[in-house]
């Protein structure tokens, strides 16, 4: 069973496209928004752009559609992969690791109708926020008459760039954020969280499912839970546990063992696998939950458990007392909010810089060197936290984006 944290490893590749997709959005907005800025009639000249601004959208998005559904599928095979990995590790079945190609292509459908759904939400959403955009900045633009047509026009320009700034800028800004999406119980999370954990839940029941049909078929009814130094509070009391398959009696090859197993199970009270990993519990499933359910045994489950932890590897070295596997969670709750904060003004400052290179506006100059300010400051936050927090490493790709500062000629501070 793959956890979670896992899960963002062999993910990166596949949120980086994302996050590719979602800034050339955001920089085709800025551009759009500064067409026509000298024009009189900049307003009525964008409503009249928003068709050709919708075809670019639908063109970015088709032009990244099959690297983005390479990357779910290289995904998806590195999650079916751990799970061969996970089952070739039982030593005393004998396993032959199969990846049917087949059976893989029909397992990748889903995922590829999950991610055209997800496209085709952010072209909608990507164009309903430019409407919104547009009729903001139009609405605010001068109308008194200056007789002098260059003052009005510089005034005009200035307050296209404010506009443009403040939605980059102010925290109630459409592009001070990646689009939401709203649930329907109304809950709001930035589509960039939703596409990970539709992607994360799509390919861990692919690789879950996959788990259970394998070890159903090796007669394999025990999962052992690792355990982690810095697991959330909730999940404390579920690792380093023995979990049985509920219909255990119909896996199991040797009908002989039956009453030495159910001795077992009721003596250990073991709570079953089926009911740790689904709700309320989500063992495993939930996001920057690290804990794995490894399959064990018969005999392995029944024996020394110290020793096969040790065997297995699956306690991790660490301070296990309750108030320092609390604290280290805290810490490492602090650390992801760091990295989204860190995230966050970069995209700032990549879109400070789109609109810069196109106006060369003083005052956004300065929002880019605000910006900078606040990297520095979260980085430095970050470097604190993990240096009085041992347990915790820093992970450079999710205190990044994937930006074009590189290819708008200017370097990065
Ligand atoms: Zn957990």
């Amino acid at each position: 069973m793959i956890s979670s944290k896992t899960w963002a490893i062999l993910s990166k590749g596949l949120i980086k496209e994302w996050d590719v997709v979602l800034s050339k959005i955001d920089a085709e907005e800025i551009k759009q928004l500064t067409k026509g800025m000298t024009s009189e009639d900049y307003y009525q000249e964008q409503l009249m752009g928003v068709d050709a601004y919708t075809k670019r959208i639908e063109q970015i998005v088709a032009d990244n559609k099959d690297i983005i559904s390479t990357k779910s599928l290289d995904a998806l095979k590195s999650a079916l992969g751990l799970v061969d990995t996970e089952l070739a590790k039982i030593g005393e079945v004998d396993f032959k690791a199969i990846l049917n190609q087949d059976e893989l292509l029909l397992r990748s459908e889903s995922l590829t109708d999950l991610n055209d759904t997800m496209l085709k939400g952010l072209v909608k959403q990507s164009v309903n926020k430019h409407l919104k955009i547009v009729n903001s900045i139009g609405n605010s633009l001068p109308t008194q008459v200056i007789a002098s047509g260059k003052v009005i026009r510089q005034e005009r320009v200035k307050a296209i760039v404010d506009g443009i700034s403040a939605q980059i800028n102010k925290p109630t800004g459409a592009l001070n954020s990646p689009p939401n999406v709203v649930y329907s119980n109304g809950r709001q999370v930035s589509f960039r969280t939703y596409m990970e954990m539709s992607s994360r839940t799509a390919i861990q029941s692919l690789a879950t499912e996959k788990l259970e049909q394998s070890t159903d078929q090796l007669g394999i009814i025990f999962f052992l839970a690792s355990e982690h130094s810095d697991c959330a509070d909730d999940h404390r009391d579920y690792q380093g546990k023995i979990y049985v398959k509920r219909n255990w009696q119909t896996i199991i090859k040797q009908a002989e063992l039956i009453p030495r197993i159910r001795e077992f199970i009721n003596s250990k009270q073991l709570m079953f696998f089926e009911d740790v990993i689904e709700k309320p519990i989500w063992f495993t499933k939930r996001p920057n939950c690290r804990h794995r359910l490894v399959p064990i045994t018969i005999k392995q489950a029944l024996g020394n458990i110290t020793e096969l932890k040790q065997t297995l590897k699956t306690k991790k070295p660490g301070d296990y007392s309750k108030k320092n596997v609390k604290e280290n969670y805290e810490a490492l709750k602090q650390q992801r909010k760091n990295e989204r904060k860190i995230r966050h003004w970069k995209d700032v400052k990549d879109n400070n810089m789109v609109l810069y290179e196109r106006t060369k506006d003083i005052n956004v100059l300065k929002e880019i060197k605000r910006a900078d300010y606040f990297i520095k400051q979260y980085q430095a936050k970050q470097r604190e936290l993990l240096q009085s927090t041992p347990a915790l490493v820093r992970e450079y790709a999710r205190e990044d984006n994937v930006r074009m500062a590189k290819d708008l000629g200017i370097k990065k501070g």
